[in-house]
């Protein structure tokens, strides 16, 4: 017979998932109760609306998909894309790549522009694209590319989208939560996230936007949506605004208390004090790796807070490192994904995770585990730098 599964307590400090609070855990541990249960529907109502406010959107479609980020994207490309169609992909990294997957699988064409990973978006690069392929239906691409640590500038992307009478569909899995997403201001047509990078929650939800001009294409297809599941014109039967709720399939009732009371959470602390927070200890961290001798992929102009991708010191082998952080310290990074697995560690401050006992914490275990293993470090210097940082702060 088999006993219960009772996980070790980590601090998650890779792309995701992220640390989860106890009060997160507590909200999921509420009883079930049914899908269509009129006070299950007020929270489901309470819920759109603090997407809405996140998303800073007034999209009435702005609802979570009740699966991964991954769904999430597929539910923007297989609602919006028809056979034939000419959607523009950026790629810098890994999620780009998807994105090319999605609209091929659904029978358009990816028209590609590629950058360096490590770098953002090329805006001028995409106005060319646009410029060479008339009657392209859709821009995609990624806003924070969680596998090097780049903002791409979504502002321009979009006003270029706009100005070519494309749809804007961004990827903000790793973005929202711990940067500015402005979905009216930017004219964002379609976005999707994942409840388990900056939002905090367990993996396995998606939320997701779309503007009236995205509705409008999703109701003129020519062609149904090849996707039951994903359908959203089936879909809002059951999220959708006028009271009445049928059922599509059975939301997953637990998991979104854990959305609900992490965006309670969300809102009390403010959104612009949560990037602040997400600011303020990406500084710290960086002052503590920098004095030990590591050094940034990514230029500061367009480096993401939540993410960290940092070199590896010479003389250790890097998998070994990761696992002695798990082993003496319960600590979770990540690696290097693609091109640049083996070359850099990815370390996340995302969401909850992102506070000065994990920046500590980490500095600490990262410094004794190197210097155990014989890696070129600076040593006793790291944590001075960092509280500095925090000396400093406001
Ligand atoms: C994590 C991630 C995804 C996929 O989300 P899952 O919840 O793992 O399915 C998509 N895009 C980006 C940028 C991500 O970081």
């Amino acid at each position: 017979m088999k006993s219960s599964f009772n996980p070790p307590v980590r601090t998650l400090m890779g792309p995701g998932p992220s640390d989860v609070s106890p009060r997160v855990l507590a909200a999921m541990a509420r009883p079930t109760i049914g899908h269509l249960d009129p006070e299950f529907i007020r929270m489901m109502d309470e819920i759109k609306e603090m997407l809405q406010a996140l998303f800073k959107t007034e999209n009435a479609l702005t609802m979570p998909v009740s699966a991964p980020g991954s769904a999430g994207m597929e539910a923007c490309f297989v609602n919006l894309v028809e056979p034939g169609d000419k959607v523009i992909v950026c790629q810098n990294g890994v999620f780009g790549g998807r994105m090319k997957e999605n609209v091929e699988r659904f029978g358009a064409e990816a028209i590609m522009v590629t950058d360096d990973w490590g770098k953002p978006v090329d805006v001028a690069k995409v106005r060319s694209a646009l410029e060479q392929n008339p009657g392209v239906k859709a821009l995609a691409f990624v806003h924070a590319e969680t596998s090097t640590g780049v903002r791409s500038d979504a502002a321009a992307l979009c006003a270029l989208a706009r100005e070519f009478d494309a749809l804007a569909i961004v990827d903000a899995v790793t973005s929202l939560g711990g940067i500015n997403v402005d979905v009216d201001g930017w004219g964002i047509d379609a976005i999707y996230s994942g409840t388990q990078k900056c939002l905090s929650c367990p993996p396995g939800i998606a939320p997701v936007s779309f503007s009236e001009k995205a509705l409008e294409v999703v109701r003129q297809r020519k062609t149904p949506v090849p996707s039951w599941f994903l359908d959203k014109n089936l879909v809002m039967g059951y999220w959708g605004g006028s009271g009445k709720r049928a059922y599509h399939h059975t939301a997953p009732v637990n998991s979104l208390y854990a959305l609900h009371e992490s965006l309670v959470m969300l809102f009390e602390e403010g959104l612009e004090a949560s990037w602040d927070r997400h600011q303020l200890n990406h500084q710290a961290l960086r002052a503590g790796l920098e004095a030990m001798g590591m050094s940034f992929l990514v230029d500061e102009a367009y480096r993401l807070p939540q993410l960290n991708t940092v070199t590896i010191p010479d003389g250790v082998d890097e998998a070994a490192v990761r696992a002695s952080l798990l082993e003496d310290y319960d600590l979770e990074i990540g690696a290097g994904l693609g091109a640049l697995a083996g070359k850099v560690w990815r370390i996340g401050l995302m969401g909850t995770a992102s506070c000065r006992r994990n920046v500590m914490l980490c500095l600490t275990a990262l410094e004794n585990t190197l210097v155990a293993q014989g890696g070129a470090i600076n040593q006793g210097v790291a944590l001075k730098a960092a509280n500095e940082v925090y000396l400093k702060a406001p």
